[in-house]
């Protein structure tokens, strides 16, 4: 296989698949496929429950909150936020970082006022940095802070939850969820699209606190849209993507084998400092993104000389180092280093990088 350094869908461990293989055409001795398995049956609510147990210890999910498996993408969740959480004329604050908060805050401002604060800007050396909380102004009064915890087409993330608000934080953690340990009681409500750290696309997971739900405007949502309608029915008010669910499950007993988020933590800081180290030590590839404001799931990269991409594109591709092209909003190179990613992976591209370099010296 390949090192697959794509931003999402992407890599997943090659021990998950090749155990999803195995029971791809006979789970549990069943004679078929989860895929294959009707979702009522107690064989499915298993795992479902373990799924869910497994997210709980991996996360220290407090009892509280509750854990919903959904249909669908994050950009959903664009939409569901404010759907259930503001009524009619109400405001949320919005952090306006990059290209999926601008898409998060077009689908909230639907449903509510947006005030909105900027959450990164270029500094005077041209790089990307995060605007410091202290400049922050906020409406106090808005129902929640809407943040992107990680953006993952520019590769500028938060290193801290944010302090200043009082009110209820609400983050879409797609691109840095199960990388890092989280402290969920300061959190409102957390979403992540799965195809990253979690599993296949097509399936979400919401952690969201339980007694906030009493105050949900729900009348005019869809039910399918309601976090207290899917919670009273267990994530299952209709088929759930019951594959998906399965998938997420294997990948979080992956987790829980490798020691849990601490030791993930551990090794993801390892790859991106080493992989940042390389970058800021060469003077052929430089990154775009301040100290202190950079991401450690999406390390974007750019060449000094940018004529030089597409070959360095075409050669990783021939070596085996796949889906390094920056988004296309944003040019140059991406490497995403998700929990998938080994040491060995980075490695690999750091070798790769000073090659190509002195190829073309
Ligand atoms: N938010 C972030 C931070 C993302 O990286 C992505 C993309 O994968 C999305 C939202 C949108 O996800 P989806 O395509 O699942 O709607």
């Amino acid at each position: 296989r390949a090192f697959n350094f794509s931003a999402g869908p992407a890599a997943i461990p090659t021990e998950v698949l090749e155990r999803a293989q195995k029971e791809l055409l006979n789970w549990n001795g069943y004679g078929c496929s989860v895929m294959e398995l009707g979702h009522r049956t107690p064989d499915f609510q298993t795992i479902l429950d373990k799924t869910e147990d497994d997210l709980r210890k991996l996360l220290n999910i407090p009892k509280n909150y509750k854990v919903l498996f959904m249909h669908g993408s994050a950009s959903h969740q664009f939409a569901m936020v404010p759907m259930n959480f503001l009524a009619p004329g109400e405001t949320a604050n919005y952090l306006e970082m990059d290209h999926w908060s601008k898409m998060c805050i077009k689908e909230a401002s639907r449903f509510g006022d947006m005030h909105i604060q900027q959450g990164i800007r270029t500094n005077s050396d041209g790089l990307l940095e995060l605007v410091p909380e202290n400049e922050w102004s906020l409406d106090e009064k808005g129902k929640y802070l809407h943040f992107t915890s990680n953006e993952t087409i520019v590769g500028v993330q938060f290193q801290d939850d944010p302090q200043s608000f009082s009110g209820k934080l609400v983050s879409d953690m797609c691109s840095d969820i199960l990388s890092r340990p989280i402290d969920i009681e300061k959190y409102a409500l957390i979403y992540a699209g799965a195809q990253k750290n979690i599993g296949p696309s097509g399936m979400t997971v919401v952690i969201v606190r339980e007694d906030l739900f009493e105050s949900f405007q729900t009348e005019r949502v869809p039910s399918l849209f309601q976090y207290p309608h899917v919670s009273s029915k267990g994530s299952m008010p209709n088929t759930p993507p019951s594959f998906g669910i399965y998938f997420a499950g294997l990948v979080f007993e992956w987790l829980l084998e490798q020691g849990g988020i601490e030791e993930m933590y551990q090794r993801n800081l390892k790859k991106a400092h080493m992989l940042y180290d390389y970058v800021d030590q060469s003077n052929f590839y430089h990154s775009p993104v301040a100290k202190g404001s950079r991401s450690f799931m999406n390390v974007a990269i750019q060449m000094k000389d940018r004529k030089h991409e597409e070959r360095f594109l075409h050669e990783a591709r021939e070596n085996h180092l796949i889906a390094l092209k920056g988004h296309k909003t944003f040019g140059g190179l991406r490497a995403s280093i998700y929990n998938a990613m080994s040491i060995e992976g980075v490695e690999t591209l750091i070798r790769f990088m000073d090659q190509f370099e002195q190829r073309l010296k």
